[in-house]
């Protein structure tokens, strides 16, 4: 089993692991995956400010109305009368496929399936970056980290849609040696993560992961269903 323990270097508080043997004393051993309390402390609170609280509130959230384009655009109508008029409404581009909805149209997609909640945590932890994965997060959510948790909206751009099109698309997980990188936890990511659970519980922590801004998207029912995308069940 592993332990976490907390130590003082040089007057700096850090925590780290190691595989707990229980006959052999601990003394003296190198620290194994070491993140600095302060470092911990405030990657978990940028944790807590990115959730919100269950993905169905993400359409309240000024940061991911922002994030997601949500904007008044004409939309297309066929009036009483057979004619093709057009009004204005509030809407968002789906993002995968970049088509206009009506916002009561758009769902909000766990873009790591809930079936699979490791992956939405290991999302996290690359967005923070501080080597808790081999490579660090790349898209641009993870650009505008801070400003997103520091709920600074007016900093905050619109992410593009991926414009796939609408033919079903694999995940290109398996093979894609960059994301896998990206999706590998390191020593210091387990530490950090063994804190989170410490702190939070196991299931909390991977709600507020699951939850978190960094992994909803806009979505279309087409998109969301779409094979390598999960499910219905993870649409509101
Ligand atoms: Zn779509």
């Amino acid at each position: 089993m592993y332990k976490l323990y907390r130590t003082v270097v040089g007057n700096v508080a850090q925590y780290d692991l190691l595989l707990h043997n229980f006959d052999a004393p601990d003394l003296g051993r190198p620290p194994y995956g070491p993140v600095t309390e302060v470092q911990a402390a405030q990657d978990a609170d940028v944790l807590e400010r990115l959730c919100v609280g269950h993905h169905t509130q993400a359409k309240n959230d000024p940061r991911w109305q922002t994030l997601y384009g949500r904007a008044q655009r004409p939309l297309n109508f066929i009036d009483a009368t057979g004619n093709l008029v057009s009004a204005r409404h509030w809407t968002y581009p789906c993002h995968y496929c970049g088509l206009v909805l009506p916002e009561e149209l758009i769902q909000v997609d766990h873009r790591q399936p809930q079936a699979h909640p490791a992956v939405a945590v290991l999302k996290c932890l690359h967005a923070l970056g501080h080597n808790y994965t081999t490579a660090p997060g790349q898209g641009q959510k993870t650009t505008l980290l801070a400003n997103i948790a520091a709920n600074n909206v007016g900093a905050l751009q619109m992410i593009r849609p991926n414009a796939r099109p609408w033919d079903p698309w694999q995940s290109a997980f398996a093979t894609n040696a960059a994301k896998q990188q990206r999706y590998t936890i390191t020593n210091a990511g387990k530490t950090f993560l063994s804190i989170c659970c410490m702190f939070w519980g196991e299931k909390r922590t991977v709600e507020i992961c699951l939850n978190s801004i960094l992994n909803l998207a806009t979505s279309c029912a087409i998109c969301n269903g779409a094979a390598g995308k999960g499910s219905l069940t993870h649409a509101a």
